[in-house]
């Protein structure tokens, strides 16, 4: 086995929300049998950003808000990887939204983990895209819903750290999704800032487990699109499996494969130096 990177301990406060996170995705993976050499996990900024520290997999921590393009570039460059992308609300529904945006309409197949606290941890507490119901914020965004919306979305969750057998099993099907490249799997999870935004308590009154709901389909795009509103119009926020169908991937469009892919091709030079000669005399004088 390749030795990659010997984790370090996590910095987090203690009683962060981020512990559940990084405790699911390790039972997970074991739960997969996926080797930390088959698995590159990279991250945004922020608390959560931290969290590919503590992982033996490959890692790269991103620059702010592009978590997703980069984790899209290393899925289409090696397809035999599983690939995590992982980060907070600030870093994927602020400066990294539009890139969430068309992720949700690219379909790759990566899981992309954001860490929902309402607020940026790592500069003390301004605020975030999701900080819903505080004086001094807009109305909030809520990500899972703006992706039923897209028509190319093929995996849509949210989970709570403060229920961690769900948490884990939500974790299990979006790597499956993605194992099978049928796409991109998006989990939203619920991880509370207990330092700057401690609202641990309000969650579960607030959520609404459609899992435990016979009559929800998270087949039927617009059943859900209909219950979700229905949800947040009553002042609820749906977690569980939101919506789960097939579309067109980002791979099929590329059409790059494990046995194809730019990873596995021969870049030395003494291969390809008639190509390099050649493109390079269509600059010549
Ligand atoms: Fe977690 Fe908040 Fe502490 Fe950051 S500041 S580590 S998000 S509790
Ligand atoms: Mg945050």
């Amino acid at each position: 086995m390749t030795v990659t990177f010997k984790p370090s301990s996590p910095i987090w406060c203690s009683g962060c929300g981020h512990f559940g996170v990084e405790a699911a995705l390790k039972q997970s993976l074991k739960h997969h049998a996926i080797e930390p050499h088959e698995t590159m996990l990279l991250a945004g900024i922020g608390c959560s950003g931290f969290i590919q520290n503590y992982f033996p997999s490959y890692g790269y921590h991103a620059l702010h808000g592009r978590v997703v393009p980069t984790a899209t570039g290393v899925a289409a460059a090696n397809p035999a990887l599983t690939v995590i992308a992982a980060g907070g609300d600030g870093d994927g529904y602020a400066i990294g939204c539009g890139h969430l945006v068309h992720a949700f309409r690219r379909n790759p197949s990566l899981l992309y983990i954001v860490m929902n606290n309402g607020t940026y941890g790592l500069t003390k507490g301004q605020p975030s895209p999701t900080a819903a119901g505080r004086p001094d914020q807009e109305h909030d965004l809520d990500a899972v819903q703006l992706g039923l919306t897209v028509s190319g979305t093929t995996f849509l969750a949210r989970g709570y750290v403060g229920q961690m057998n769900q948490l884990i099993d939500l974790m299990n099907s979006a790597l499956t999704h993605v194992r099978e490249k049928r796409g991109f799997a998006f989990l939203e999870v619920i991880s509370p800032c207990i330092t700057f935004n401690d609202n641990f308590p309000s969650w579960r009154e607030k959520l609404v487990n459609v899992d435990m709901d016979d009559s929800y389909d998270p087949e039927d795009r617009a059943a859900a699109i209909g219950s979700y509103a229905r949800l947040v119009a009553g002042g609820k926020v749906p977690s569980g499996l939101i919506y789960e169908g097939d579309a067109s991937t980002f791979e099929e469009a590329t059409g790059v494969t494990a046995e194809n892919s730019p990873a596995f091709q021969d870049i030395s030079v003494a291969a390809h130096i008639d190509g390099y000669r050649k493109h390079m005399g269509m600059y010549a004088m």
